[in-house]
C-alpha cells in the first residue's frame, strides 16, 4: 500500500510540472487532470499534503504568483453568481482561473447543495479555468487544511487567479481570511446582515466590501454605515472600498475586480501590505507545522498506556497535562 502511494506521488509531481504551453492544450489538460487527482488525496488523507506539497520537484515550481482571492459572506448574498460574472471579467483579461468553492457544511449534505451552487456551468469547457467544490468531510479544521493544500497545489500550475468562495459565518471564515490574499465581503442591503456580521468580527477583516443585489433594494443607507464602520485605522491605509453591484443584472462587476487589482497594488507599495502578506506566509508554515506535528502525534497518543488512560478517566490527571509531558519530550 505504501510503495502504491509513493508511486502515485511521483506520477502526480511529474504530471503536475510539466511545462505549460497554450499550444499545447492535452499536456494542460492532463496537468489539471493531475490537479483534481492530487486535491482528491489531500482531502481524503490529509497527512499526504506534507509528501505531495514539500515534494523536491514541486517546491522547486511552485511560483506563487497567483493571487488568492476569498469571497465570503451569507449563504443568499450573490457570493456563486458574483463569482462567476468575476471569472468572466478575468478570463476577458486572458487570467487564468481556478476556483475553490469551500462548504464547511457539506458533511452534513453530503456536498449536494454545493454542486448546485456553483454556477459555473458556462466555464466547465473552458481550459483555463479550473473549478472544484471542497467539504470538510467532518475533520476538524478540514475544510481551511485541504483547501489550503489545494491551493498550493493549484499555484503549481501559475493561475493568475485563485478565488475561494466560502458559505456562511464562522470559523472557516477567518481561516479563509487568513489565506487569502484579498477578502471580499458581500452582502446584500437591507439585510440586517452587518449586525450579524459584527459579531462574527469578518466586518473588519474583509479588504472590499460589496453590496449586491442593489437592482432588488435601496443600498445607500448600508453603504453609508459600512463607510463609517470600515474607515482605516492609523497604520492601515488601505480604504476598504463599498461597492455596488447587481450581479442580476452584470452591474458593478469590472469595478469590482479592478479593486482586486487596486488592493495587489497598495499591498506590493505598503509597508504594512508587505507585512500583511509576510504574516500570512508566517501563517501559512504555521499551519504545515500543525499537520506534520499532527502526524507525530497521533501515533504517539497511541503509546500512552493504560494506567494513565485510568487516570485521565479517574480525573487524576488532565489531557492536557499527558500532553504536554508528551509535547516536552518530543521537542527536546
Ligand atoms: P450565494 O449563496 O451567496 O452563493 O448566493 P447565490 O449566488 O446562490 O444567489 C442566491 C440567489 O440570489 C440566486 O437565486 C441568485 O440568482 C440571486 N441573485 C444573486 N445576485 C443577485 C442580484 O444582484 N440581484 C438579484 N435580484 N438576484 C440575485
Amino acid at each position: 500500500m505504501k510503495i502504491k502511494q509513493s508511486i502515485d506521488i511521483n506520477t502526480i509531481v511529474n504530471s503536475l510540472i510539466g511545462k505549460f504551453c497554450l499550444e499545447n492544450v492535452d499536456q494542460w489538460n492532463s496537468q489539471i487532470r493531475a490537479l483534481s487527482k492530487a486535491i482528491t488525496f489531500v482531502e481524503n488523507d490529509p497527512l499526504l499534503a506534507p509528501k505531495l506539497l514539500a515534494h523536491p520537484n514541486l517546491s522547486t515550481n511552485a511560483t506563487m504568483q497567483a493571487r488568492i482571492i476569498g469571497i465570503t459572506g451569507l449563504p443568499g448574498a450573490g457570493k456563486s453568481t458574483l463569482t462567476n460574472l468575476i471569472v468572466k471579467e478575468l478570463r476577458k483579461l486572458g487570467k487564468k482561473v481556478a476556483i475553490f468553492a469551500v462548504d464547511p457544511s457539506s458533511s452534513l449534505t453530503g456536498g449536494a447543495i454545493l454542486g448546485d451552487r456553483v454556477r459555473m456551468h458556462e466555464h466547465f469547457r473552458d481550459p483555463h479555468v479550473f473549478i472544484r467544490s471542497m467539504g470538510s468531510r467532518g475533520a476538524l479544521g478540514g475544510v481551511a487544511r485541504a483547501t489550503r493544500s489545494a491551493i498550493r497545489l493549484a499555484s503549481v500550475l501559475n493561475f493568475d487567479y485563485i478565488l475561494v468562495e466560502t458559505v456562511g459565518i464562522g470559523q472557516s471564515e477567518s481561516e479563509i481570511t487568513s489565506l487569502a490574499d484579498s477578502t471580499v465581503l458581500v452582502l446584500m442591503p437591507n439585510s440586517g446582515d452587518e449586525i450579524q456580521l459584527m459579531k462574527s468580527g469578518i466586518l473588519q477583516l474583509a479588504n472590499i466590501y460589496v453590496v449586491n443585489k442593489c437592482d432588488l433594494a435601496d443600498s445607500s443607507r448600508m453603504i453609508q454605515e459600512l463607510m463609517e464602520n470600515t474607515a482605516p485605522n492609523e497604520e492601515n491605509q488601505w480604504h476598504p472600498p463599498v461597492l455596488k453591484t447587481s450581479a442580476a443584472k452584470n452591474e458593478g462587476i469590472s469595478e469590482l475586480v479592478n479593486s482586486f487589482f487596486q488592493h495587489e497594488e497598495y499591498e506590493k507599495n505598503s509597508h504594512i501590505g508587505q507585512e500583511l502578506r509576510t504574516l500570512r506566509l508566517r501563517n501559512e508554515v504555521l499551519q504545515n507545522i500543525l499537520i506534520l506535528a499532527e502526524e507525530v502525534f497521533r501515533e504517539k497518543v497511541k503509546q500512552i498506556n493504560d494506567v494513565e488512560i485510568e487516570k485521565l478517566s479517574l480525573g487524576k490527571t488532565t489531557a492536557m497535562s499527558i500532553a504536554s509531558e508528551l509535547f516536552q519530550k518530543e521537542i527536546k
